[in-house]
């Protein structure tokens, strides 16, 4: 009656984990991907961090996925001994007015079960990051960072492995109510159309996601899944200050954000950022007139940073529910059943901390499309 029990939209880490998933759980799948290779969007325009998390509201998706999705990511990169490294992180309070916020944090974060966290005096903090000037903070052993070129990897060649059919540089255009599932209404790059039947489909379109819903009938703006696109951009450090800091050190979080952060990958490059900017138009380009905003913010808590020691780096977007003036929005993770298209999985909202939660959103969406089995 179809090509495939499930048909996932999308490649980036979310999509693969997704894939892995369900075909490593005896599913046949087809993941459609219209770039030429995984992961060209927001799975390689991030933090690359592995969160905790601290951060979320108790009880949410967002807070129960990135815990069970932590945990899960550092048991596949010990197992498949992908890049990965336990950093820990610090989080600061550099005035006395951002001392109840961090505290929250610490509370919620146990509440979440984020693992262990110890509250921090200023000579603790000194003793673990010299050079950073903090009154108090938080401890995160928890924390740490992944190459995510190599987690989306594993994704993808588990799936693979279990069978699943990956196709690049095809655009999923239509998405089609059948009486036995969907029909995806595809176009490669070379301009050739073709119909895919199957009996579920996941939407894992990252920053698309929402339009997708829309294409498949759904009224976004009622249901309030329209996006808000929001910009962050990421400036490196000269290479000189490699060792600055030995853990991740972030700040007191802002409105749509973590705020400025100093974090570093596994080669050792320092990098800062991300900052928020809602945008209209998706572009990657880095304002380098920015520098002396992102050098300022990150002096609270590195005094010695110069504005000539930064430069322009690389950016993601987030795809987020959270317009300018809203508050939290939580992940969205489910089945399109309510609103009359059941066996519609939508992934929306899948911004931080996305590549932390991935094999735990991978698992939830399992679970979702076994009643269509
Ligand atoms: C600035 C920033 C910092 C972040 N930092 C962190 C962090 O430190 N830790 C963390 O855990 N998370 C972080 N995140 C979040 C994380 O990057 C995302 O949650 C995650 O990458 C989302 O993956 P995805 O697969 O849902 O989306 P994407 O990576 O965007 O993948 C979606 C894919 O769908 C494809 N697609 C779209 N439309 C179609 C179509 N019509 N047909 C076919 N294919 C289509 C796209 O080409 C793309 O490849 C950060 C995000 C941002 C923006």
């Amino acid at each position: 009656m179809t090509d495939f029990v499930v048909g996932i939209i999308g490649a980036g880490v979310v999509g693969l984990a997704c894939a892995a998933r369900l075909a490593s759980a005896g599913r046949s799948v087809v993941l459609l991907e219209r770039n030429s290779r995984p992961g060209q969007e927001t799975s390689t325009r991030n933090s690359g961090v592995i969160h905790a998390g601290l951060y979320y509201p108790i009880g949410s998706l967002k807070a129960t996925l990135c815990v069970e999705g932590r945990k899960l990511l550092y048991r596949r990169c010990r197992e498949q001994n992908l890049g990965f490294r336990q950093t820990g992180k610090l989080l600061v309070a550099t005035e006395p007015e951002e001392e109840a916020k961090v505290q929250a944090i610490y509370e919620r974060g146990l509440a979440n079960g984020a693992g262990e966290l110890r509250p921090l005096e200023r000579a603790e903090v000194a003793r673990l990051e010299p050079r950073v000037s903090a009154i108090s903070g938080v401890w995160s052993p928890e924390s740490g960072i992944v190459d995510v070129h190599d987690l989306m990897y594993s994704y993808q060649k588990e799936a693979g492995d279990h069978g699943a059919i990956l196709v690049f540089q095809t655009a999923v255009e239509g998405v089609e109510r059948t009486a036995h599932g969907f029909e995806l209404g595809t176009r490669s790059a070379g301009g050739e159309r073709a119909t895919i039947a199957c009996r579920v489909v996941v939407n894992a379109a990252g920053l698309y996601a929402d339009r997708m819903a829309e294409k498949a009938g759904l009224d976004i703006d009622a249901l309030r899944y329209r996006y808000h696109w929001c910009k962050g951009d990421y400036f490196s450090l000269d290479s000189r200050l490699r060792g600055l800091v030995q853990h991740l050190v972030y700040p007191a979080p802002v409105h749509a954000g973590l705020g400025i952060h100093i974090t570093f990958d596994l080669g050792g490059k320092m990098t800062l950022g991300p900052d928020t900017e809602y945008v209209s138009e998706l572009s990657y380009v880095v304002d380098p007139d920015k520098r002396a905003r992102f050098a300022s913010a990150a002096r609270r808590y590195l005094p010695e940073l110069k504005d000539e020691q930064l430069s322009a780096d690389y950016a993601g977007i987030r795809p987020k529910l959270q317009g300018p003036k809203d508050e939290f929005r939580d992940f969205v993770v489910e089945d399109a059943a309510p609103h009359g298209l059941p066996g519609l999985i939508n992934l929306i909202g899948i911004e931080s901390p996305g590549v932390t939660a991935s094999e735990a959103i991978g698992e939830r969406v399992r679970g979702l499309c076994a009643a269509y089995f």
